[in-house]
């Protein structure tokens, strides 16, 4: 619109720039010939207030009719404030929502245009999507304003992916914009061992207008419907919530009854199924732990991982088979010669947040042909020599820098130094990317022995890599990480094969479309992944 670009400063537009340099022209030179289009007094103003900016700012083309309130006395300004209302209407509609209090102090006139309601409701679709009929909102008193300012504007800071701190469990929270609500919905791995059903999600907290004064905030957890809850946003990516009526979580069955519901809705088992199966203590420890929360939790923002066209696959969340645990959820992120498959959630041995698989992008496996490949003794023995020389490298590139840092301390850093090791191994790392450019798909088969909870896994990948996984006690005791292999299959799926364990995980991509939750930059991804990995103890 030709009139938004008489907003200089204000919004993206074009003439701006023209405009911005002839102001500052006028300011260096306060006599030189007036803008053909602007008010000839303003050239020759002394000091430039704030006021006096912003004014000047948002000059129009008319002479102004007497009418209409100005600047000081005496001048006779062009000003936006000539044109017809309806227009300011659409102009001010086009802005941010957050640049509009400031145009509201201006004078008493944008004020009250600030009023329209429909200004706030174009902010409110064209931020937060909300394309709900806000028109019937009126009815109860609550304009369209009220719905931004108190309600999307307010709670923008929660919008995003999350992960609770429930002791090793983790989770994954994704908080939207769904019509004239803000819901917090925690999503749940698809029951055991299907990897590839979508991601179940249920709401565990909702805020909305009911009134005009302030939002609402209720707690959806249990099965009696929403009731009185409360969020506090302690500090930048982080906020927690609360339940002030944790009896509407009770069942009239007691504890039997909420753990055979919990056990239906979260596993799709019965209590009967479980009986005989040695999972049942961790399902029964799981229930345990995570119930007595009931709902009051603190969440750390996640974001997805930053994406590049080098990368093997799409970076992203998985759903992963981790035996006994059931399904988890798992982000694969890309860094350099490295990949990193991190724990979203977790359990009592590999808790959230920890680093569950690493691979190794500059040493690619060739499993042997399939008639070998039944033989796990085969396999091991072709890991276990590129751990050998994995362990070799490490050592000569050790000796290598002691090396260069004890003679000349100078030496100017590689390029690839914010990378560390990672970096380093550039000869190896190219030979892996021209293999990864040809995913000539090979047969597969799991070697015998090899447990997988999934029979159903593919039978043809594209390439395999050395890598190592993370095992450790019970409650994250002696750590270690140990050899394996991870195998591409697809765009959206990987295996990883622990050789140790003589286990096979199958993970899934997550297929969805989550907003608000991209990394602002590389830097603060790899800050959010260490500061996950930390948390637990
Ligand atoms: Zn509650």
């Amino acid at each position: 619109m030709a009139v938004c670009a008489r907003l200089c400063g204000v919004g993206p537009a074009r003439g701006c720039r023209r405009r911005g340099a002839a102001r500052e022209q006028r300011r260096g030179a306060a006599d030189s010939e007036p803008d053909t289009d602007t008010d000839p007094e303003e050239a020759g103003g002394g000091g430039v207030t704030e006021d006096d900016e912003v004014a000047e700012r948002i000059e129009g083309r008319r002479p102004l009719p007497p009418s209409v309130e100005s600047g000081p006395a005496g001048r006779a300004p062009l000003s936006l404030l000539e044109l017809p209302p309806e227009l300011l209407v659409q102009i001010f509609g086009s802005l941010p929502g957050t640049d509009l209090p400031s145009l509201a102090r201006v004078c008493t006139t944008f004020r009250r245009i600030l009023r329209t309601d429909t200004i706030w409701r174009r902010r409110c679709r064209e931020e937060y999507g909300v394309c709900e009929n806000l028109r019937k909102l009126e009815i109860t008193g609550v304009s369209c304003r009220d719905v931004y300012a108190k309600l999307l504007h307010r709670y923008r800071h929660i919008l995003g992916l999350w992960q609770p701190d429930i002791g090793p469990y983790g989770g994954l929270l994704n908080v939207v914009v769904d019509g004239l609500f803000i819901i917090g919905w925690m999503y749940l791995p698809p029951h055991d061992p299907h990897v590839d059903d979508p991601m179940r999600f249920k709401p565990l907290f909702r805020i909305h207008l009911m009134e005009r004064k302030c939002a609402t905030v209720e707690c959806m957890y249990g099965h009696k419907g929403p009731h009185n809850g409360h969020i506090q946003i302690v500090k930048k990516d982080e906020f927690s919530t609360k339940c002030n009526q944790t009896d509407h979580h009770r069942m009239s069955g007691g504890r039997q009854e909420e753990f055979r519901t919990w056990l239906r809705e979260e596993w799709g088992r019965t209590l009967e199924d479980i009986f005989h199966e040695h999972m049942q203590e961790l399902i029964l420890m799981k229930f345990i732990y995570t119930s007595q929360y009931d709902n009051c939790l603190t969440y750390r923002r996640i974001y997805l991982p930053p994406s590049s066209p080098e990368d093997l696959i799409q970076p992203g969340l998985f759903k992963g088979t981790y035996g006994s645990h059931g399904l988890e959820i798992v982000m694969l992120s890309f860094h350099g010669k490295k990949a990193k498959g991190t724990k979203i959630t977790g359990d009592p041995n590999i808790p959230a947040g920890q680093q569950t698989v690493e691979i190794d992008l500059a040493h690619p496996l060739q499993l042997p042909d399939i008639e070998n490949l039944r033989d796990f003794s085969e396999l091991s023995r072709i890991v276990l020599e590129v751990q050998e020389q994995v362990r070799r490298e490490e050592q000569e590139q050790q000796q290598e820098e002691e090396e260069h840092s004890q003679p000349a301390a100078s030496q100017p850093a590689s390029p690839l130094g914010g990378e560390g090791a990672e970096g380093e191994e550039t000869a190896a790392g190219a030979e892996g990317t021209t293999q990864d450019k040809a995913p000539a798909s090979q047969p597969f088969v799991l070697p015998m022995g090899v447990i997988s909870r999934n029979e159903d896994y593919p039978r043809t990948c594209r390439i395999c890599f050395y890598g190592t996984g993370l095992i450790a006690g019970h409650g994250f005791t002696s750590p270690e990480r140990t050899p394996g292999v991870f195998v591409l299959f697809d765009d959206d799926r990987f295996g990883f094969i622990w050789l140790e364990l003589k286990s096979f995980s199958l993970y899934s991509r997550i297929k969805v479309p989550f907003q608000n939750a991209q990394a602002p930059s590389r830097e603060a991804f790899d800050e959010m992944l260490k500061n996950i990995q930390s948390l637990v103890t």
